[in-house]
């Protein structure tokens, strides 16, 4: 495309005044025609919220994000950048992007009353027409709209109330652009009328002074949804004024969730030997945040972000990498016990209901990442006879072994329990692989058995048969024989 120089040679292509809205919508028709993925790298989405963002923006409406945290909202909004033209001519030094044929700023008509169609021209690209604010209530007026600057009414001469002196604030900037605001029921109920005007009129009060700026701008909006539908957080008029409402979700499958999990974790960490992630490492972490999800102690209202997984992961592979480092070995093989290493990366991210702060933070994490292990476990090993290697730990004893021993040193204690190696066939793993990964698959099955109360597992004693009770009684029977025993 040849770039126009002056609004004389712009007239003289085939450029004519387009809004935004229009912008992203005969864009987003183009992809749809073409069939080509509308946001790539978002993963799950595909029939649920894609579909409505689309809608909405077929619409040409302002539209908000309900969701809990992360739910890839903020990423979404940032990929609607795509949706604009790759970049569109503007008056050359506006701070407000004015287009060369409708110019809203005082300054730009000044100047075209003075060089007319000599006008000179500049292009904007289009990752400088996306605009974020996270709201918080001290945002102001003047951070969103814009202030009154004495000191260019004083340098230039103009009186006070002269658009010429506006300081612009961001959505202002923003025009001709996306603006979006995250979590918009923090915004002060002053702002939020501000916003509103400017959107339904392009008029709005600065210090008291009416400005009129007829901005050109897309609108977009995320809100965790209680705070939104909250009574009183949102003004009724700006909830009329957002033409769509679309709600995300987290991951609905395992599947999808690995998925974004394994895009999203840094892993690879250019190490010339790769750290080898065995699929049901994967599995229980993602599980976690699954089992999080449902956890009663856990506020349901603040959700268990998709981050949490992802940054579980990263520990694990760190723990991981700094075992093989220390034992100078060349495989990266995280295994279950990583899982329990990476608490730092859990614990901040959910919040506690009262009887899970009772318990504490990392407490309710490890009662976490025990049941996300029975359940992986369960799924595994399905049919698989376990009573062998639970006899052995009744009748022969304990298996004890550091926190980051080698593999070799670990791999020769797991070896001791009869038949228990043998179990890594089941996850694909032949008693010719790296023992690093046998030791993986050993840890797993030790600590689904200690998932699933069928061992103990202390700090003093390892994994352990617990001799208290003579025999160990499955959770299924023992709730079969509480409900046999007779009432008195
Ligand atoms: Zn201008």
């Amino acid at each position: 495309m040849l770039r126009a120089r002056t609004i004389a040679e712009l007239k003289k292509g085939n450029y004519r005044t387009v809004s935004v809205k229009d912008e992203m919508r005969s864009n987003l028709v183009c992809r749809l025609k073409s069939a080509e993925p509308l946001f790539p790298g978002i993963v799950g989405f595909d029939d649920t919220v894609i579909p409505q963002i689309s809608n909405a923006i077929l619409s040409r409406h302002n539209f908000i994000l309900l969701g809990l945290r992360g739910q890839a909202k903020s990423r979404i909004l940032r990929a609607l950048v795509a949706l604009l033209d790759e970049e569109i001519p503007f008056i050359a030094g506006c701070e407000i992007n004015d287009d060369p044929l409708k110019p809203i700023c005082r300054a730009c008509n000044e100047r075209i009353a003075e060089l007319g169609d000599g006008t000179p021209i500049a292009y904007l690209p289009r990752e400088q027409r996306y605009v974020e604010k996270l709201a918080t209530p001290d945002v102001t007026i003047a951070d969103i709209i814009g202030d009154l600057d004495p000191i260019k009414a004083a340098r230039g001469g103009h009186a006070l109330s002269s658009e010429l002196t506006i300081h612009y604030g961001l959505l202002t900037r923003a025009n001709r652009g996306i603006f979006a605001i995250n979590e918009l029921p923090d915004l002060a109920g002053k702002i939020q009328v501000g916003l509103f005007n400017i959107m339904q009129e392009g008029d709005v009060q600065i210090k008291g002074y009416p400005v009129r700026l007829p901005l050109d701008v897309a609108l977009v909006f995320t809100a965790n949804p209680e705070d939104y539908t909250a009574r009183g957080k949102i003004i009724t008029p700006l909830k009329d004024r957002i033409g769509s409402e679309v709600r995300t979700h987290y991951p609905v499958s395992i599947e999808h969730a690995m998925t974004i999990t394994a895009q999203e974790a840094w892993t690879g960490r250019g190490l010339a030997v790769p750290p080898v992630i065995l699929p049901f490492v994967r599995e229980v972490i993602e599980t976690i945040a699954f089992e999080a999800r449902q956890e009663k102690k856990i506020d349901k209202r603040s959700g268990v972000s998709q981050r949490l997984p992802i940054t579980c992961l990263e520990n694990v592979v760190s723990n991981a990498e700094r075992r093989a480092l220390i034992n100078k070995e060349d495989t990266v093989a995280p295994r279950l016990s990583d899982i329990y290493a990476a608490l730092p990366s859990m614990t901040g991210k959910f919040e506690l209901e009262y009887e899970g702060e009772l318990k504490g933070a990392d407490n309710v994490a490890r009662e976490i990442i025990r049941q996300a292990t029975a359940r992986v476990f369960k799924k595994h090993f399905d049919g698989v006879p376990m009573h062998g290697i639970v006899q052995w730990f009744e009748l022969v004893g304990a298996l004890k072994y550091p926190e980051g021993a080698p593999s070799s040193d670990v791999y020769r204690e797991l070896k001791k329990v009869q038949g228990l190696l043998d179990k890594a066939q089941s996850l694909g793993i032949k008693s010719k692989d790296n023992p690093s990964l046998l030791v993986a698959a050993g840890e797993f099955v030790l600590e689904g058995l200690y998932a699933l109360k069928k061992i103990s597992r202390n700090e003093e004693l390892g994994y352990h048969m617990e001799h208290r009770r003579p025999e160990p009684v499955p959770d299924e029977e023992e709730g079969a024989m509480r409900r046999r025993r007779p009432l008195n």
